[in-house]
């Protein structure tokens, strides 16, 4: 088909000493039993951008089969595209077989009408390989065994432009697989890519084919972007390039009619991406709960206006809100349950009478709810008042803490006067 440019170990700076040893072990394994054996995709384009490579992918020419007789510790995953993980404790090696290029139905290849590959599993080598991969910096094959590096697209030239180019035309590659247009945010947002052109503008044209794919896929998706420590650039480029409204269309609307809620996303975010630099912990559910308050809110108010009470409204707009969701994006139960929880506590927190407060400081949920009232107030909601107090109560302690409470009895409650209540005896 077509010759690789050949970068020899003195002409590139992937070094062994930047790939896992595990990574290293299936290699040569697989070099010693005869098979071609290459480290690719992310590892050798991060190694290159002298970052640190996230997981190790290995392709070969082994087929799934022979993979797993030759690693007792590999399963094989996936339908869409079978590969073997091989296990070493909490370390995974992604092995994948060479694939073919196929010109529609195969033996183990599927495409649907659209364009779209359902399956992928027309075994070839690795000149067939390098076309099925999405951008030319993640196309690029270490060889084990001689620890060169072939570059049939001008990966290696890309890298060093730092640029992100799809491999062949994006209308075919694109219909192939809309995930693509995802990944090439994350990539380009991540390692600080200047998307090429046509990779780029075909985004408007093609971002309606996100809704051919499995909700459970974007999520993963969605949580990449989110969780890359780059979050607030990736949403602010799916939203510059309208792919955001493809994923979440309840946001989005909600966006053009409040701007604090476009407000509360990017403080969420760009809190979220704080936290992950300092190495602290993440909730996926706090991601969603700014995303889709505003689309909740919105629900609410329509509830309102009927005579229903104000938390029925809240649980019915939260249903709604989340089951039109999870059509799209599946975000799992165990995340949407914390989100309400997030939501509800909301209300709870305005009501400042001493039974309220213990009852919520002690609560599991409190400091995230806190944490997202703190966003409110971030993103524009008159909330200032509130939100200092809950921070100053938590300074204080005993006596202090005490007179607060009796103190805020009087305050205003969301703007409205607290309701006078008995005084416990
Ligand atoms: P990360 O740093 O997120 O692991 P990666 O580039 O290694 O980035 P993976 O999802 O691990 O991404 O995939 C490994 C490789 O498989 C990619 O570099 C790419 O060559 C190929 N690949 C993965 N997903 C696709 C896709 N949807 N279309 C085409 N090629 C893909
Ligand atoms: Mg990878």
């Amino acid at each position: 088909m077509s010759t690789p440019t050949i970068y020899k170990r003195s002409q590139h700076s992937v070094s062994r000493k930047r790939i896992s040893e595990n990574a290293l072990k299936v290699l040569n394994r697989l070099d010693r039993a005869g098979y071609k054996a290459f480290l690719v995709g992310g590892a050798v384009r991060d190694i290159l951008l002298e970052r640190d490579p996230k997981d190790f992918d290995i392709a070969t020419n082994a087929r799934p089969d022979q993979i797993l007789e030759l690693f007792r510790n590999s399963r094989l995953i996936g339908r869409r595209f079978r590969l073997a993980h091989v296990r070493f404790g909490r370390e995974v090696i992604e092995v994948a077989t060479f694939r073919a290029r196929h010109e529609g139905e195969k033996d183990g290849a599927s495409i649907a009408d659209t364009g779209r590959i359902i399956r992928d599993n027309v075994y070839g080598d690795i000149d067939e390989d390098v076309w099925r991969r999405d951008f030319t910096v993640n196309a690029l094959y270490y060889n084990i065994r001689d620890h060169s590096i072939l570059d049939y697209v001008g990966g290696v030239e890309d890298v060093r432009r730092r640029e992100l180019r799809l491999i062949g035309d994006p209308a075919v590659r694109y219909r192939e697989d809309p995930v693509r247009m995802l990944r090439a945010i994350r990539f380009a947002t991540k390692l600080k890519l200047k998307i090429d052109d046509a990779t780029e503008e075909a985004f408007n044209r093609y971002g309606m084919l996100l809704s051919e794919i499995a909700p459970a896929r974007l999520f993963d998706e969605s949580l990449k972007l989110f969780h890359s420590g780059h979050g607030l650039e990736a949403f602010e480029a799916l939203c510059k390039y309208g792919l955001f409204g493809h994923l979440y269309p309840l946001a989005d609307q909600s966006f053009g009619s409040d701007r604090r809620a476009y407000k509360l996303v990017v403080a969420a975010l760009r809190n979220t991406d704080h936290r992950l630099k300092q190495s602290q912990s993440v909730n996926p559910a706090f991601i969603f709960a700014a995303i889709l308050w505003g689309a909740m809110v919105k629900r609410r108010a329509r509830f309102l206006v009927t005579e229903i009470p104000e938390s029925e409204a809240f649980r019915l707009a939260a249903d709604e809100v989340f089951s039109e969701q999870i059509k799209i994006v599946a975000i799992p139960r165990r995340f949407t349950t914390t989100v309400r929880e997030i939501w509800h506590f909301q209300a709870r927190l305005s009501k400042r009478t001493r039974k309220h407060v213990e009852k919520l400081l002690g609560h599991l949920r409190f400091r995230a709810a806190y944490d997202f009232l703190l966003l409110r107030v971030e993103a524009g909601e008159p909330l200032k008042e509130l939100g200092d107090w809950w921070t100053k109560l938590q300074e204080l302690d005993g006596v202090d803490r005490e007179s607060m409470i009796t103190e805020s009895r009087a305050l205003p409650r969301n703007g409205r006067r607290l309701r006078t209540k008995r005084k416990r005896t």
